[in-house]
């Protein structure tokens, strides 16, 4: 068996590749800018050459796989991208056989939260931890959940979508179709949703001179909290709530060590932090809360490649038993 695996990172706007090792060290890295507009087959034309020259530099085709993390919507166990925010076109894409077809490796493709969890706790924030949630607080809010050494996946593979757990039987619709999602209070779009609220009932006009002609995004929201906008600081705060709710009902299920907090919003700090850790005992059972530690991300914008490495060791080995 291989101790190395071909990591690939579909998110943003960039395909990142590496050979990533069972202890977390990134061998050979490779960035190319997405073929956005060439469609599906441009950008499988992509990762293959980045494959290609990856491994030329390595010196070997050996790994133990390759893996693909992707946002989501995913069906991880069949390898299909449903869809991808982010890259247009995107409709039902089987892409670990497309991969494997041209790579002859074994693919295996998970979404980013859960990735990202596997991530955190091989090489990153919970390491050697074996009960942990992983947040990113991002666009939206993904997640993953690792309980008991073993990620939590459901039987579809679809499991773990903690940003979707409602809170709210009355609160506002999500991206999903859900109702009162978590993701729906504290995901970057719904920040710069309740942002442009704040300023279309004048309760901020902070928000609006930050933007200035441009769109108000969870940033601009940021900055106007940082600048003391009492709406903006609201904003934050009862996300920040919400998160506490959420996830102090899953604390209460599963009793992790660690709540490990990663995604682009975290930087937002305390603005978030604050209200989620002063209101997380309340919806906390006290002797559980009492073993939880909560920890910023360590693996920041190498999550992707990391998450895809760690997928790959952690789901081959399985496979490779089982068939
Ligand atoms: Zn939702």
């Amino acid at each position: 068996m291989s101790d190395v695996a071909f990591a690939v990172d579909l998110g943003g706007t960039n395909i990142r590749g590496a050979i990533v090792n069972r202890t977390g060290e990134i061998k050979h890295f490779r960035t190319v800018r997405t073929a956005v507009r060439g469609g599906v087959y441009a950008i499988i034309d992509q990762i293959v050459q980045l494959a290609e020259d990856v491994f030329d530099e390595y010196g070997s085709r050996l790994t133990a796989g390759v893996g693909v993390v992707a946002p989501g919507p995913l069906e991880p166990r069949a390898g299909i991208v449903r869809f991808a925010p982010n890259l247009p076109g995107w409709e039902n894409v089987p892409l670990s056989r497309l991969l494997e077809e041209r790579l002859q490796m074994p693919v295996v493709l998970g979404n980013d939260g859960n990735c990202a969890a596997l991530g955190e706790s091989m090489f990153g924030a919970g390491k050697h931890v074996d009960n942990l949630i992983y947040l990113a607080l991002g666009t939206g809010l993904g997640a993953g959940i690792i309980h008991q050494g073993q990620l939590i996946e459901g039987i579809a593979g679809l499991g773990g979508e903690v940003g979707h757990v409602s809170i709210d039987p009355n609160g506002s619709r999500c991206t999903c179709g859900g109702i009162g999602c978590m993701e729906a209070y504290i995901g970057g779009w719904a920040i710069a949703r309740h942002g442009e609220m704040a300023v279309h009932s004048e309760r901020s006009s902070l928000i609006r001179e930050i933007a200035g002609d441009d769109r108000i995004t969870a940033e601009v929201v940021a900055k106007a909290a940082q600048q003391g906008d009492a709406a903006a600081i609201d904003i934050f705060a009862r996300g920040g709530r919400a998160l506490a709710v959420g996830i102090g009902g899953l604390v209460n299920v599963f009793n992790p060590e660690l709540i490990v907090i990663g995604g682009g919003l975290a930087r937002a700090g305390d603005l978030i932090f604050e209200p989620f850790r002063s209101s997380l005992p309340h919806y906390t059972m006290l002797p559980i809360y009492q073993h939880i530690a909560i920890v910023p991300s360590a693996l920041e914008t190498n999550t992707g490649v990391y998450g895809a490495a760690a997928n790959v060791f952690y789901q081959l080995p399985d496979r490779m038993t089982s068939s």
